[in-house]
């Protein structure tokens, strides 16, 4: 993985490894975790430690506490999850002070291939903040820090950016390796033709990756609600329909400049209402007055599945339509269905699209699936991200 230190250069065996996860999982109203993706990415380094002897402390944060207690937030149910995919019990250190004297003690008394987990570092205030004094407490707990949050690496906290700069070495764990590896060959040196895919609700969030991809693909292709902002750039009416009239100069600035590598919608689905049991047509080119496009249509769909079809590399960032309401996912539905049979390697990032592939079942015929929505973002908008800057270099 580029120039950086992973969990297979080190010595690990009866060293105390402080392993920053990203178990900032969602739950339910009773506590209940409703996905498990996360828990999941983390189990090769984990048992990768446990299986080499080490004392393994694990510690993430969940959700926002504001840096404070808050029962509701606690990670308890993630090592009762943990304990049972990992076959042994993973200790949870109860701590409001999450590096405070339980915390300590429970450290203290781990054997090696021990396995024990920090409470919601968020807990604290000074985590988001990047304060070295928890940067200090939770560094005093370990021998070796291992970066295994991909999820959070487009953050600088204590828990990532801090304790690399106090315990050295600081490594990357697996699913860093491999978010790193799928994204940054993606971008950076890929197997041609690459094809992105852009969707979503907003130009302006998404304006850096449009910039960025722009130089590295060979076509990108451009749907959701985005592509109003650059209908309207060509001319088009766009009736009701998501639209940033403040990007709209943008818009034709990039269509100038990219000539025919931005591929967009050529008819779209719309609707009076925005409700999912309105009735809906197909329009070709512009969108009348009152209407609004919420999908592309079977044109633009198979238009994207040409451009798509001898593609070898595909990233894909924000879904094609609402796919939240079922007559306006076929777009989405489609594109992922085709990426899904396609002969090369597939990469989806953003929370909304990984949801939108999930819920149509395929994530696991998707080569690689990120788990972190801002940090895949960011990482396509070509921007350093901190938690991984900061590990050691080779
Ligand atoms: P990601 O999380 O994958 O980066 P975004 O957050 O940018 O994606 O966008 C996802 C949202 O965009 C979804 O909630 C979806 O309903 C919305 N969206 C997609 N197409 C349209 C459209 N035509 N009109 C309104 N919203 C849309
Ligand atoms: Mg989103």
């Amino acid at each position: 993985m580029y120039n950086k230190l992973t969990v297979e250069d080190v010595e690990v065996k009866g060293k105390k490894v402080l392993v920053r996860c990203d178990f900032n999982v969602p739950l339910d109203s009773d506590g209940n975790i409703t996905d498990e993706n996360r828990i999941v990415g983390a189990l090769p380094t984990i048992k990768y430690l446990m299986d080499n002897g080490a004392k393994v402390i694990l510690c993430s944060h969940m959700g926002k506490p504001k840096g404070e207690p808050k029962p509701e937030l606690s990670l308890k149910p993630v090592a009762k999850s943990l304990s049972e995919k990992l076959g042994k019990e993973v200790v949870f250190a109860a701590d409001d002070n999450v590096v405070g004297d339980n915390a300590k003690a429970t450290v203290a008394a781990m054997n090696d291939g021990d396995v024990v987990l920090l409470e919601n570092t968020r807990y604290r205030k000074e985590e988001t903040k990047n304060e070295e004094s928890f940067s200090k407490e939770l560094a005093s707990l370990a021998d070796l820090f291992v970066n295994d949050a991909f999820g959070t690496a487009h953050r600088a906290h204590c828990s990532n950016v801090g304790v690399s700069s106090i315990i050295k070495p600081a490594v990357a764990g697996y699913l860093i390796e491999k978010e790193i590896n799928f994204l940054g060959n993606a971008v950076n040196s890929p197997v041609r033709p690459l094809v992105a895919i852009l969707g979503g609700s907003k130009v302006s969030s998404k304006i850096s990756v449009i910039e960025n991809l722009l130089k590295k693909v060979d076509k990108l292709i451009i749907g959701g609600g985005m592509a109003y902002t650059f209908f309207a750039a060509q001319g088009k009416t766009t009736g009701t329909s998501l639209l940033e009239p403040d990007f709209i100069d943008y818009a034709k600035k990039m269509l100038q400049e990219a000539g025919d590598k931005i591929v967009l919608p050529v008819d779209t689905v719309i609707t009076e209402k925005f409700d999912n049991d309105a009735p809906s047509k197909v329009v070709e080119g512009n969108i009348p007055d009152g209407c609004m496009g919420l999908d592309i249509g079977p044109k633009s769909i198979a238009l994207f599945k040409d451009v798509l079809k001898d593609a070898k590399t595909v990233v894909w960032n924000g879904p094609m339509g609402v796919f939240e309401m079922s007559n306006f996912a076929k777009g989405t539905n489609e594109i992922a269905s085709m990426l899904a049979d396609l002969d090369a390697t597939t990469i989806i990032g953003g929370g909304d699209s990984v949801a939108a592939v999930n819920q149509a079942g395929l994530g696991d015929k998707m080569s690689h699936i990120s788990t972190g929505g801002g940090a895949s973002m960011e990482f396509l908008e070509g921007k350093e991200l901190p938690g991984i800057a900061a590990l050691t270099d080779k």
